[in-house]
């Protein structure tokens, strides 16, 4: 007899985007003469940089030479990698040892992955709404959840006043769906928060380069305290248009201790048993996507986003409509018309504005009677979605 887990059982039935994608092929088959405005990606569209593309070049040629060919390497990521992910941190002023840093291929699998340093009655606390992740994987691992939601009184960036007690944290700023960052002073509330009861964040950074006020930190560790309790993940899928390509970080600072334990520790001994690491050719790819000249492109994809977020703020704004993002965050996020639900919302933005959102639903319950306008689309169709919005709205 095999004994299956049974907490896959309890995950809601992956049909969330699988509905929205029908929903939208439906509609483009009766009506093929209209223009659909898809604002609904979470993904970007920009291609790499061209000092990616050479960086990528030269590793493909290595590999293709005996004399430069590389084989197995280390588990938690090649130097190179790790001393510029290093370099990077020190543009925030955080100063991160190498050997804190351990190359991922992406966010989503560290986030999933973290879970294995805590033991299975570990009490988690998500704040929602949130990408799926942080739930699933705990219910997966059969955690208790605890729910802190984000709403209209809050500004979505809910504190952890009066808040029960939990053991890991799962925090995400800047925000997706709902493009809120907690400022400097609100996030080490939670710092202290789990400092003192010996609490671990998990910080999940993913939007971090999109972030413009300066009282946003880009990193949990600027703030005092945070090495003490908080692993933080990020990747350059959102920093340098990495989606396809998959590569990510987990920053584990060594003074992060628990129960005797070192949580740096554990990970290395995690990762090097669960992984032969991530490919030479793509570390090298993001060595030059860190590099000054890297960073540079990015920044000028990341501007595009940046503005498509401002027009689609306006349009909201002249419309007189409540909505949170925009700014530090390439999402905006805003309650349905009349109170209806995301599904129905996006129905009729489908229907009378031809714009795809993503209804609130998909970031658990809480989402419910929201939808999340992304910045990612295209600068024409950002334009023309803001016209549009504003004969709906
Ligand atoms: N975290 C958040 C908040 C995200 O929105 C996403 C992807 O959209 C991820 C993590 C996953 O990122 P990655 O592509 O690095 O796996």
């Amino acid at each position: 007899m095999s004994r299956i887990n049974p907490f896959y059982g309890q995950l809601p039935p992956a049909f969330f985007f699988t509905r929205l994608n029908d929903a939208v092929a439906a509609y483009v088959a009766a009506h093929p003469d209209q223009r659909l405005l898809r604002l609904g990606v979470g993904d970007v569209t920009g291609p790499l940089a061209p000092p990616v593309i050479e960086a990528l070049r030269r590793a493909v040629s290595e590999q293709g030479k005996a004399a430069t060919f590389h084989g197995y390497l280390p588990e938690v990521g090649l130097d190179c990698m790790r001393t510029a992910v290093a370099a990077y941190y020190a543009r925030f002023g955080v100063n991160l040892s190498p050997e804190e840093i351990f190359v991922s291929s992406g966010a989503a699998d560290d986030l999933g992955a973290v879970g294995n340093l805590f033991s299975s009655d570990a009490r988690v606390l998500v704040v929602e709404p949130a990408y799926p992740a942080y739930v699933d994987t705990s219910r997966m691992a059969g955690r208790e959840i605890v729910h802190l939601c984000g709403t209209q009184q809050n500004g979505f960036l809910p504190l952890p006043e009066a808040h029960p007690d939990a053991d890991l944290v799962y925090l995400c700023s800047p925000n997706n769906p709902t493009g809120t960052a907690y400022t400097r002073s609100q996030l080490q509330q939670w710092v202290d928060w789990a400092n003192e009861r010996q609490a671990v964040i998990v910080f999940d950074a993913a939007y971090e380069a999109f972030i413009q006020d300066g009282d946003v930190p880009h990193s949990i560790y600027e703030l005092p305290g945070a090495k003490d309790c908080a692993i933080e993940i990020c990747s350059l899928s959102k920093t340098a248009g990495f989606t396809g390509m998959r590569l990510g970080y987990t920053v584990v600072p060594k003074a992060l201790v628990r129960d005797g334990f070192s949580l740096r520790d554990m990970w290395t001994q995690d990762r090097t048993t669960r992984t032969n690491g991530v490919s030479y050719v793509l570390q090298r790819a993001g060595e030059a996507a860190l590099s000054p000249a890297g960073l540079r492109y990015s920044r000028e994809s990341i501007a595009v986003y940046q503005e498509n977020g401002r027009i689609l703020s306006e349009a909201l704004r002249a419309a007189g409509l409540w909505f949170t993002g925009g700014r530090n965050a390439p999402y905006l996020w805003l309650p349905c018309l009349g109170g209806q639900s995301g599904w129905a919302f996006f129905e009729q933005l489908l229907g009378q504005a031809q714009i795809v959102v993503t209804p609130g639903e998909g970031f658990g319950e809480v989402g419910t009677g929201y939808v999340r306008l992304s910045c990612f689309g295209s600068r024409g169709d950002t334009e023309e979605a803001a016209r549009r919005l504003l004969t709906v709205l």
